[in-house]
């Protein structure tokens, strides 16, 4: 069998976490696997770099930054392998530059371009355990670049599918991923297995288990993966292709996102063309627009109202009011901060009613909707951000979801 097993920076924090996390690998190796560990930075090391840096210039970006960033990856790498060594495991720490992962060269966001994974193949045959510092990949001038917050689980999952490894393991402090964020819904539920795109919903709908571009790269290379308990090692939820709706539970669990804005542009004139000018100039921009509402136009204008994440959300003011200008609409209205929450399962595809469920049960919350925005397998509300919480415990209640675990649960 070979496993990736990727450990986060919670699961890395203290030097006995680190030599918990190296017994768990040393666990599987001397049980036969090979194992290929991936880690991202300790605790909130990536957050105290980057801190680090404002503090010497405020602007603080570019190569130097993802270099600076980058050593809180390397650390890890070398601790843990120094603790497996001291387990007698034989373990490797490879350096950024020794993985084979090359990137697109931009800086902060890379995205992976290709992967050799020689080295790699080399240390498993030679019986070493590798271990690697996750979130970074080399650039064509063979810089350092950092692939965006929370990427090492994206290295696991590429490594896992360059390596055909049988799966790969994620290691997290949460004992699987949950029918809802535990801090806010102390009643939620595990769910046992859930399906690519369920995951991907949840992941872009605020669930913080799993990064989202890691989840699409694993449903693209087919990769499954398995969220365990860091302090147990018990697979929790295994997330994979196989599901389909057919007796799945119409919703399996939910998700508050607390940082989203929306910008509404009233007294748009109702052209042709409008729209595609606007959000062509948004994209342009760099902004990522989620949920979009264009109302029907009434003598002549019209209104659109969009989200955006929240720390977009002064450039996306900017964008608009200059959109405003230029296309004669009627003014710029800004929420600074709404909450999204969000029901997700592949289930709902083949019934009725999810979404005047989930309305009844903010309803009778007393909570108002302001926006919704739906997939095949995901209903979402955007609230006023301080009934977020109350929002999430009334509709992960109105589904049912604390009380069995969700798949399979209910019809
Ligand atoms: N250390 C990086 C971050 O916090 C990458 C990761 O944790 O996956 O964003
Ligand atoms: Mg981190």
């Amino acid at each position: 069998m070979r496993v990736v097993q990727k450990y986060g920076g919670a699961s890395l924090a203290t030097g006995p976490l680190v030599r918990h996390a190296a017994e768990r690998v040393a666990r599987s190796h001397r049980a036969g696997d090979e194992v290929v560990v991936v880690v991202s930075a300790r605790g909130t090391a990536t957050d105290d770099l980057l801190a680090q840096a404002r503090e010497v210039s405020a602007g603080a970006g570019g190569g130097a930054l993802d270099l600076l960033l980058s050593t809180g990856e390397q650390a890890s790498a070398a601790l843990l392998a120094i603790a497996l060594e001291s387990l007698g495991v034989r373990a490797r720490a490879l350096g950024i530059h020794e993985i084979g992962l090359r990137s697109d060269g931009c800086s902060g966001g890379a995205q992976v371009e290709s992967l050799d994974p020689e080295p790699l193949r080399r240390c498993l045959a030679e019986g070493l355990v590798p271990v690697i510092p996750g979130f970074c990949a080399v650039a064509p001038d063979g810089a350092i670049t950092t692939l965006g917050r929370g990427a090492s689980d994206k290295t696991a999952v590429i490594l896992a599918h360059a390596l055909q490894a049988d799966r790969c393991e994620v290691y997290k402090d949460v004992p699987a991923v949950l029918t809802a964020d535990p801090r806010i819904v102390p009643e939620a539920a595990e769910v046992p297995e859930l399906n690519y795109d369920e995951m991907l919903e949840l992941s872009r709908t605020g669930a913080k288990v799993l990064q989202s571009d890691a989840v699409a790269l694993a449903k693209k290379y087919s990769v499954p993966i398995e969220v365990r308990a860091f302090s147990s090692g018990r697979a929790g939820t295994r997330i994979g292709a196989e599901l389909t709706g057919v007796d799945r539970a119409e919703v399996v669990a939910a998700s508050l996102s607390m940082e989203e804005s929306a910008i509404t542009i009233d007294g748009i004139p109702d052209r042709p063309g409008q729209l595609a000018r606007m959000f062509r100039t948004l994209a342009d921009g760099g902004l990522n627009v989620d949920t979009i509402i264009l109302g029907i136009p009434e003598a002549g204008r019209s209104q659109v109202c969009f989200s955006v994440p929240r720390e977009d959300c002064e450039r996306a003011r900017a964008a608009a009011e200059r959109l405003r200008i230029e296309i004669g609409a009627a003014r710029v209205r800004c929420e600074g901060a709404i909450a999204k929450v969000a029901v997700v399962g592949v289930g709902m595809q083949s019934r009725q009613g999810v979404a005047a469920r989930m309305f009844e049960a903010l309803s009778l919350a007393g909570i108002n909707i302001l926006m919704v925005s739906t997939s095949e397998i995901k209903v979402a509300c955007a609230v006023a951000e301080s009934d977020g919480p109350r929002a999430l415990r009334a509709v992960h209640a109105a589904f049912g979801l604390g009380r069995t675990p969700a798949a399979g649960g209910k019809g």
